[in-house]
């Protein structure tokens, strides 16, 4: 029984910038009819973002969300749907009762060693600490992170968050994830180094609600695509976006995701913490991080209140909404295993953070599905050609994230390894 008509002509499992950016390219460039499937009671994925009806401020639900990119087509894309403020990222990290600017920059090196170096100094400084580890080829997060920035701003900064953050030994972590975060030796202090920053001006929903507003367009909320599978007439062509080993009832096992749990707090206090994300580096505080998102938009008028938010990070069960993929040898292992399953699923595209198994910044996600709308979705749409069945990951990621873990573009300065176009990365 096809409960939602027989007229689409692709069916997009998953409202998140993956799933939206697909949906209003075909809808708007073939003018053929999407119907979008989303499980949870919103659209937006985890960009969702929603206003406080006591403080008035507007907060992203599932963590502070910072656009930042490199990529002209995406930021074009983007940007037809709102305009974006001037907000610039910075981070703070505590340790210890004080407060240092993270990434690790020369303000951060000077005050926590009690230096007053200057670039070069700083550098030679640093060199010298991370030579004292003796490691020539790092092999996992820890040799990696050592190597490069000595033991003692590692133990500060890096290694209690990322016992927090990953419950996981350094030593078993992958080493791209340490490399999302450069070091710099200059005061440059802003977190991310793309050509465009900012926040959607009325809030991601808002872009949300214009992307997919789109009259070709229908949306199904609160809809689980696995109770409605049966109904849905298997010769139309899908894009499927929830998560991977889901989709193959987990016949090889989970796939590691660390999840998080957010708590609320609204304070009568106009400022809290002075910054939208401050960092807890030490262990025995029990969360990674505060956010108050009033921060992120300067340009609004916000009254004396404020809403803040504690994260804590866990492992993921199957019921829990997957954040970080892992990456360990056992989840690389299990991924070959379901990405030969989904090359052979006739008329199912994977794609997206969770269908693909990858970190992916909002930036990439757009990026990889326009990408994917031009090489596979509109040519299967229109016969240009025919589809090779596949998960389109690793064709659309060279583009975007190379490993199954989060990159992040890495500052000019940064010692940790970087890729040559790191800098439009995250
Ligand atoms: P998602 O947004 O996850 O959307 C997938 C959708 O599929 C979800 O809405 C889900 O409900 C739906 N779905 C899953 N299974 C089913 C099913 N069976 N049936 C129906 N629907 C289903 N990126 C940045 O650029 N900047 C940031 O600052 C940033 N911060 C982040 C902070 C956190 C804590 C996290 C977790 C991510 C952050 N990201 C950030 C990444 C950003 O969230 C992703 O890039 C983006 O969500 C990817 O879009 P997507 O469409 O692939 O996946
Ligand atoms: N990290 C850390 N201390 C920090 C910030 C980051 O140890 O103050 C490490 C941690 O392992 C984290 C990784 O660097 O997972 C990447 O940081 P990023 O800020 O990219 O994480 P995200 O914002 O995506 O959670």
């Amino acid at each position: 029984m096809a409960i939602f008509g027989n007229e689409h002509r692709l069916v997009i499992v998953g409202a998140g910038f993956c799933g939206a950016t697909i949906a209003y390219k075909v809808a708007s460039e073939l003018d053929l009819p999407v119907l979008v499937l989303d499980r949870r009671g919103h659209v937006g994925g985890n960009s969702y973002s929603k206003f406080d009806d006591e403080t008035g401020i507007e907060y992203h639900q599932y963590g502070s969300h910072l656009f930042h990119t490199s990529n002209e087509a995406v930021w074009k894309f983007i940007t037809q749907f709102s305009p974006f403020n001037n907000y610039r990222h910075r981070v703070f990290s505590r340790h210890r009762g004080k407060t240092y600017t993270i990434p690790i920059n020369l303000m951060t090196i000077n005050q926590f060693f009690g230096t007053d170096f200057d670039p070069a100094g700083a550098r030679a400084f640093i060199a010298q600490q991370a030579a004292a580890e003796n490691i020539e080829a790092p092999r996992n997060f820890e040799e990696k992170a050592v190597s490069q920035i000595g033991r003692p701003l590692y133990e500060a900064f890096i290694k209690g968050y990322t016992a927090k953050q990953w419950e996981t030994d350094p030593a078993a972590l992958p080493t791209e994830i340490i490399s999302r975060l450069p070091v710099r030796f200059g005061f440059n202090d802003f977190y991310f180094g793309d050509l465009y920053e900012g926040l959607p001006t009325a809030g991601y929903s808002a872009i949300f609600d214009k992307i997919l507003g789109h009259p070709k367009i229908k949306v199904v909320t609160g809809c689980d695509y696995f109770d409605v599978r049966g109904t849905i007439d298997p010769q139309v062509l899908s894009v499927y976006t929830g998560p991977l080993d889901r989709y193959f009832d987990y016949k090889f096992g989970e796939l590691g995701w660390r999840t998080l749990d957010f708590e609320i707090e609204r304070l009568d206090v106009e400022d809290f913490q002075g910054a939208a994300v401050v960092n807890y580096a030490d262990i025995d505080v029990p969360f990674t991080r505060i956010h108050e998102f009033k921060h992120l938009h300067p340009e609004r008028r916000h009254g004396n209140k404020t809403l803040i938010m504690r994260e804590y990070s866990r492992f993921a069960r199957r019921a829990d909404e997957p954040y970080y993929p892992i990456g360990r040898q056992d989840d690389k292992r299990r991924y070959s295993q379901y990405k030969k399953l989904a090359e052979a699923e006739a008329n199912v595209i994977f794609a997206g953070r969770l269908g693909t198994y990858r970190y992916l910044d909002m930036h990439q996600a757009i990026g990889a599905a326009l990408n994917l709308y031009e090489k596979k979705v509109a040519p299967l749409l229109t016969g240009r050609c025919v589809k090779s069945d596949g998960p389109e990951s690793d064709d659309l990621q060279r583009q975007s994230s190379p490993s199954l873990v989060p990159t992040r573009n890495a500052g000019v300065d940064e010692v940790m390894e970087r890729r040559p176009r790191a800098r439009s990365d995250r």
